[in-house]
């Protein structure tokens, strides 16, 4: 099939080069001309693992790139929308998909014949049906239907393995405002073997999406929220705990022949420094906003984005039962991603703790393996190390943000430095006994706890 995609993130980019890979005719298209070069010329514009083998495989081929969105509509029958959907003022901006919207109706005003518009993007339920038909019908003079084809294919795909994620999908999710849109979206993943398709209307499809971002954010917050209660109640350390949350057969499966089968969802179900990234923030604060608009409280979300938001302050927790004057101490923030594998640093719980620490006069090191957020407002006057041996070279306390495998080394590092410096550990990932002053998120502080490890 012939396939346009507006948008070249992380999801309009990866959907563009591993639907290219299957053998349909892609051209991706952004605003950004910068991007539509890099594409071009094979080189990907995100950190994504196996996204650079398949632009070589498909650039020139199956897969190019352009700003020119009003000709890649004509030169295609179907159109994803995979613009971004950020949060502003406590509710969605849905400005980059109505623009888009727009612009795929003027396209369609001209082209003639059945054309086929998809978002992909998250957006609130109604969205599609309302927003976006909406947006198409006034730009191009046709009805939905009849005129242009309307589905909704929300993308699962988590940053760090998203060529994995999109090329094998847990489920597909296909909406459309009727039969045939649904039929054409159906199509395009013909390919995809052993998923599930879960064909439904539109509003459906994009409540699937918030539905289960919302589940995994309760998770996390729910897990959070407990870990502050084994910290303060002394003599228990919240790993121990989650371990035996986990082992339950709602979680662990044990089926004869066969080792324990533990749910990933349990990688939810682990204390750390909160969540970040361009989605759970975001969609559950869309959610919250639109069960505001509609008269609706979301108690249960609104607590979990609460619990989110004092992740950092968890960790200050942690550092000043320490070191309670922070002015002119050395503090290394270890991880700026908001999460591993990715460069993606959109509300990492990285940026309010750097925050926090410069409010209180800390002199700050950051270090990321891959991101390089040089212009980042959180990141003024912070000292970007170049690796982690000279992050953490003069740091009187370590604070571990982000679950990189490299920082396993952390100990190895440091004792070959000679420094004893505070480590606080935001992902529970370290071994505690190898540090002369460790610290863990949901652990009981000050050797509280039943050991050092
Ligand atoms: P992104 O911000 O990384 O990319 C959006 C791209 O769209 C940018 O390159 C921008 O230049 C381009 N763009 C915006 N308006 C345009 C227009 N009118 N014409 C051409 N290009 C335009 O966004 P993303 O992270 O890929 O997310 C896209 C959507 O997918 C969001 O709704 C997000 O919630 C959803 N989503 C994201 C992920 C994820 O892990 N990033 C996963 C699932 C769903």
């Amino acid at each position: 099939m012939r396939i346009s995609i507006v948008g070249t993130g992380y999801v309009g980019l990866v959907s563009g080069a591993c639907l290219a890979d299957v053998g349909h005719e892609v051209i991706c298209v952004d605003m950004d001309p910068a991007k539509v070069d890099m594409i071009n010329s094979g080189r990907p514009t995100i950190h994504e693992l196996g996204l650079a083998e398949i632009l070589a495989r498909t650039v020139g081929k199956t897969l190019r790139a352009t700003a020119d969105l009003d000709r890649a509509v004509r030169d295609t029958d179907v159109t994803f929308i995979a613009v971004g959907t950020p949060a502003r003022d406590g509710r969605i901006d849905l400005g980059y998909v109505r623009a888009a919207a727009a612009e795929i109706g003027r396209a369609l005003k001209v082209k003639p014949g059945y054309h086929t518009v998809v978002v992909k993007s998250t957006v609130i339920p109604g969205t599609t049906d309302h927003v976006v038909r909406q947006a198409v019908e006034d730009a191009s003079g046709r009805a939905a239907g009849a005129g242009f084809g309307l589905g909704m294919n929300p993308e699962f795909l988590t940053e760090g393995r998203a060529v994995e994620d999109f090329s094998k999908p847990d489920r597909i999710v296909i909406g459309g405002f009727d039969e045939r849109s649904r039929q054409v979206v159906g199509g395009i993943y013909e390919r995809f073997d052993g998923a599930p398709r879960i064909f439904t209307n539109n509003t459906t499809a994009e409540f699937i999406k918030y539905a289960s971002n919302a589940a995994l954010a309760t998770a996390i917050s729910f897990a959070n929220e407990i870990s502050r209660l084994c910290r303060s109640v002394g003599d228990v350390d919240v790993v121990d705990v989650m371990k035996g949350v986990h082992e339950s057969i709602y979680f662990t499966t044990r089926l004869p022949g066969h080792g324990p089968v533990v749910a990933p969802i349990t990688s939810f179900l682990e204390a750390g420094c909160g969540f970040g990234g361009s989605c759970l923030p975001k969609d559950v604060t869309a959610l919250v906003g639109q069960g505001r608009d509609l008269g609706l409280d979301l108690p249960l979300l609104s607590a979990v984005l609460a619990v989110n938001r004092g992740q950092p302050d968890e960790m200050l927790r942690l550092v000043d039962a320490h070191i309670p004057d922070l002015r002119d101490v050395s503090v290394t923030v270890l991880g700026i991603a908001f999460k591993p594998d990715t460069d993606d640093v959109r509300e990492s719980p990285a940026f309010p703790l750097i925050e926090r620490l410069k409010a209180r006069g800390a002199r700050v090191t950051a270090y990321d393996p891959v991101a390089r957020p040089a212009g980042h407002d959180a990141l003024q006057g912070v000292t970007l190390a170049g690796s982690l041996e000279d992050a953490v070279a003069s740091a009187d306390a370590v604070l571990l943000v982000t679950r990189w495998a490299e920082f396993g080394r952390l100990a190895d590092v440091l004792a070959q430095s000679g420094r004893q410096p505070l480590v606080v550990d935001g992902r529970r990932m370290l071994d505690g006994s190898r540090f002369a002053r460790y610290e863990g998120i949901g652990r009981s502080m000050l050797a509280g706890g039943r050991d050092a490890g």
